[in-house]
This record gives C-alpha cells, sequence and structure tokens, in this order.
C-alpha cells in the first residue's frame, strides 16, 4: 500500500502520526497509519509479486534493481533533505545516507546473478543445492538511520527474489514512503515493496505474527528484539536482529595520542549519540589518562551543535521531547561532567556533548545504552584489564582500539565479544563489509558478501542417474 503524507490532522489523532522537525519542533506532516486489514491485504499483494519477480531472469531483476538504485541517486538531495527535517541528521551525513542507498542496491544488483548454489558429488546420481527466496520479508526498522538501516534489508531481500513490507518507525515514516514512491517510478512491480507506517505494538506485531510473512529483519531496542524473537517462535519464523550497543573505545598508551582524542568526539557524537555503534565507554590507559582527556577536551568543545540544514554543523538535535529527557535522567543536573560543550538556545531537542569519568557519575550511565551524545570515561591498567572492562557488558556490537602494536591490536581484537571492531578507526559499517552484533546486540549478519544469502533457504535436490 501506499501512504502518502496528508493535511495535519488533529494531534493525538490515533489513525495517524504527525513527524515533528527535531530542529524546530514544528509539525511537517501527518502521515495516516496502516490499518490491521491493510496489512493484510499488503501480504497478499506482495506474495503475488514475489512470485512474478523470482520467475523473472536474473539478470533482468539486476536490471531493475540497478534503475531503483539510479532512481534514488537522481532523489539523493531530496531525501537528504527530507532526513534533516525529520530525523534532525546534519546535512552531509543525510546525504552520505541516501548515496548509501543507492549503493546498497547496486550492490545488492551484483548479487543477483552470483547466487549460485553448489554441486556436491554424491553416488548414484547428481546433487545440487538452490538459494531459494524465502516470499515476503517484513524489515522494521528504527529512527535513528531510518534511511540506510531500512536498505541493510530491503536492498539484499528483493535482491534474493523477496517482496518486502517496510515498517517505518514512527517518528521517520516520510524518507521510506519517498523511497516506495521512487521504487514504483523506477519500474520495480506493484506490490514488491510497500511502506507501512503505523505503531511498532500494532502494525509491527501484525506483521511478526502473520503467517504470510516468512523473515522478520527488526533493527531497535534489545527489549522490542527480544519481544519479536518471542513472536516469531510461534512460526519458527526466520529472524534477524540488530539491537543496542554500549561499544568500547580503548585506548592504550602507546597509540598515537592527539590522533586517537581527534578522533575521539565523533564516535560517540555522530547523529548525536543515536547510533548503535557509538564508542560511548571510553576506556583510557591509566598511565595517559589525564593527557588524553586534556587533549580530548578541546576536540568535543570543537563540534559544532546546531542547525542540521547547515553543511558546517557536525551535531544536530536528538528525536523528540520524550528522548531527550531519557538521556538526561542518566546525566542529573547536578552530576560532574568532565567535558560539557554547548547547545543552541530556542526550539529544539538540544543536547550539549557531555563526557563523564566512571568514578564520579551513577552506575546506569556507564552501564546502559544512553543513546544520546554522552559518553563516560574509565582508566585501566593493562591489556587484560581492558578486555574485562570491554567485556563487562551484554551488549557486544561494535568497538575500537588504538595502540601502535600490530600484535597487541589483532589479540584485543580477538579478545572483545563485538561484532565489528576497527583499529585505530571508529569505522564500523560498510556495505561490502558484515555488519552485526554477539550477545544482546543482535542475531545474525547483515551488509557483505553473503547478505543476500540471510533472505534465501537452501535446497538440496538429489537427480537419480541409474538407468534401471
Ligand atoms: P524501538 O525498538 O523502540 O523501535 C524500532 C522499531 O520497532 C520501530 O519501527 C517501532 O515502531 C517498532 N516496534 C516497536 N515495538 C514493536 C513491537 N512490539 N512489535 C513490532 N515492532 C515494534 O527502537 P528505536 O528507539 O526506534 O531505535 C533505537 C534502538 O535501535 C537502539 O537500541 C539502537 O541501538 C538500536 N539500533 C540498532 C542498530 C544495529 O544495527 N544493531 C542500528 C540502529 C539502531
Amino acid at each position: 500500500m501506499s501512504a502518502a503524507p496528508s493535511p495535519p490532522a488533529e494531534p493525538g489523532d490515533p489513525a495517524s502520526q504527525q513527524v515533528v522537525n527535531p530542529a524546530t519542533e514544528e509539525v511537517i506532516a501527518t502521515v495516516p497509519h496502516t490499518t490491521p486489514e491493510e496489512v493484510d491485504a499488503a501480504v497478499r499483494g506482495a506474495a503475488a509479486a514475489q512470485r512474478r519477480w523470482a520467475a523473472l531472469a536474473p539478470a533482468e531483476r539486476a536490471r531493475q534493481l540497478r534503475r531503483f538504485a539510479s532512481a534514488v541517486d537522481g532523489a539523493r538531495h531530496d531525501l537528504a533533505a527530507i532526513e534533516v527535517a525529520e530525523a534532525g541528521h546534519p546535512v552531509a551525513g543525510a546525504t552520505w545516507e541516501a548515496e548509501n542507498v543507492r549503493d546498497l542496491l547496486d550492490y545488492a544488483a551484483g548479487g543477483v546473478e552470483r547466487l549460485t548454489g553448489r554441486q556436491i558429488p554424491v553416488a548414484g546420481g547428481v546433487n545440487i543445492t538452490f538459494a531459494e527466496p524465502l516470499g515476503v520479508v517484513t524489515v522494521i526498522a528504527p529512527w535513528n538511520f531510518p534511511m540506510p538501516v531500512a536498505a541493510w534489508g530491503v536492498a539484499p531481500a528483493l535482491a534474493a527474489g523477496n517482496a518486502v513490507l517496510l515498517k517505518p518507525a514512527e517518528a521517520t515514516p516520510l524518507t521510506a514512503l519517498r523511497l516506495e514512491v521512487l521504487a514504483q517510478a523506477s519500474g520495480l512491480p506493484e506490490g514488491l515493496f510497500q511502506v507501512l507506517p503505523g505503531p511498532g505494538p500494532v502494525i509491527g506485531e501484525a506483521l511478526v505474527d502473520h503467517p504470510g510473512v516468512a523473515k522478520v529483519v527488526f533493527t531497535g531496542s534489545t527489549a522490542v528484539g527480544k519481544r519479536i524473537m518471542a513472536r516469531c517462535a510461534a512460526h519458527v519464523k526466520r529472524v534477524t536482529l540488530e539491537l543496542g550497543g554500549k561499544s568500547p573505545n580503548i585506548v592504550f598508551a602507546d597509540a598515537d595520542l592527539e590522533r586517537a582524542a581527534a578522533a575521539a568526539p565523533a564516535s560517540f557524537l555522530d547523529n548525536a549519540g543515536q547510533d548503535c555503534c557509538a564508542r560511548s565507554r571510553i576506556l583510557i590507559q591509566r598511565s595517559v589518562h589525564d593527557r588524553f582527556l586534556s587533549l580530548l577536551e578541546p576536540a568535543v568543545r570543537a563540534v559544532t551543535v546546531g542547525d542540521p540544514a547547515d553543511p558546517a554543523t557536525a551535531m544536530g538535535p536528538l528525536i523528540s521531547a520524550a528522548h531527550r529527557e531519557r538521556v538526561r535522567s542518566y546525566v542529573p543536573e547536578d552530576s560532574p561532567a568532565a567535558i560539557r560543550g554547548a547547545v543552541p538556545e530556542g526550539p529544539g531537542f538540544w543536547y550539549p556533548p557531555t563526557v563523564l569519568e566512571a568514578h564520579a557519575t551513577d552506575r546506569r550511565a556507564a552501564a546502559e545504552e544512553i543513546f544520546g551524545p554522552v559518553a563516560v570515561v574509565t582508566p585501566f591498567d593493562d591489556e587484560e584489564d581492558a578486555v574485562r572492562l570491554a567485556n563487562a557488558t551484554d551488549y557486544g556490537l561494535a568497538g575500537s582500539l588504538w595502540t601502535r602494536d600490530a600484535a597487541r591490536a589483532l589479540r584485543v581484537s580477538r579478545a572483545v565479544a563485538a561484532g565489528n571492531l576497527s583499529v585505530n578507526s571508529h569505522s564500523s559499517v560498510r556495505y561490502s563489509t558484515p555488519f552485526g552484533g554477539f550477545k544482546q546486540s543482535g542475531l545474525g549478519r547483515e551488509l557483505g558478501p553473503d547478505a543476500l544469502a540471510a533472505f534465501t533457504e537452501t535446497k538440496n535436490v538429489f537427480l537419480s542417474t541409474d538407468d534401471g
């Protein structure tokens, strides 16, 4: 189904959702909710489209996905402007996000004709495997990176021959709706990719529970992810989960401290810290603790917080007033901050870049995912202590370590229980490399060379060559 933004409805109308610009607090659109009946029709429409899609020649499927990628490329500045307005992302990052959707579609299109099975030697015949599409896949996306995270699921699922129903987060449905329009305009079959806005506990659960949905790809909080996994169990439904994080940034005494300090602010302030991979625990070897903090302070203060539409802005607002209250609850007003940045006056859900020291901080701030521009600094004694602290969490999504010792870099990378480690940088996500969490940060992997395989079932076929 297609749900276009309509004129503003009454505030609190249960049949629609208001989209608010977090930098101005203005309502920028009102989007009707999908109804449970429409969910059912959407699944049936998607199933019919999927059968035709999977029957197309692989080269044709790839061509159609490349046309979709070109349409996204042509609209990338519009998509970025929507992301700036609905999510408060600085425009440079928002443009990168739109380009990332384009690149994901192109990369996935390249996989369509490489989705090969295997021929396995057996007695008495020929044994071959097929990578069969699953059918209808649901992608449930969060509000923090609405466009790229949706595309991590949508692009490989379509490439592997599936139909996709995308449920965007309540706060950020507009880029998803625009992608649906672009998909249709680029010639993708009707019904193959549909966007279904609505509340998670209603429309999200209706999709998760629908017997016609073969797989759920969920990105969001660990609490909701656990609930979805339990509901998927009722149908033994396939599920990929990308959940929360509390990732460490480990700085050893032998590191290039200037580089490490210069890079640290972006690692927890990008997207105002609303990033599952935020390096929100800074672990510093005790012997360089004070020196590192003295280098970090000017770097944090230099981060420009303000109007996300201004290309010079590095950090925008938080997504909503409610979320800002949640972030604030981790940092009481009288909390002694080691570093606190500045924010603009006036409307907007601003929160300052903040660095706390573990010894002077509430334990919750050091242990829980704050999802805001707040990092907690903890000293460590040696390599063993660093690894112990890094792993003292139920999460395991990402992490960085800074050292000039290559052997230590590999030892520590292997010892930290997280899916995405980065040495002397904070890189986490590339469309061409696998991404996902250890422990309660998730289940399964997205992106990378195997992304399409997560949207297929292996079918084994034995063909007897006996002539009797
Ligand atoms: P959320 O869990 O509140 O919501 C995510 C999505 O799930 C939304 O679309 C929401 O409508 C839907 N939803 C909510 N309840 C549901 C239910 N009962 N059934 C089905 N769907 C439901 O998360 P959020 O606040 O939008 O996103 C922030 C969280 O996402 C953070 O914890 C962050 O770490 C995580 N995240 C993880 C990754 C990753 O790749 N690991 C990436 C981005 C965000």
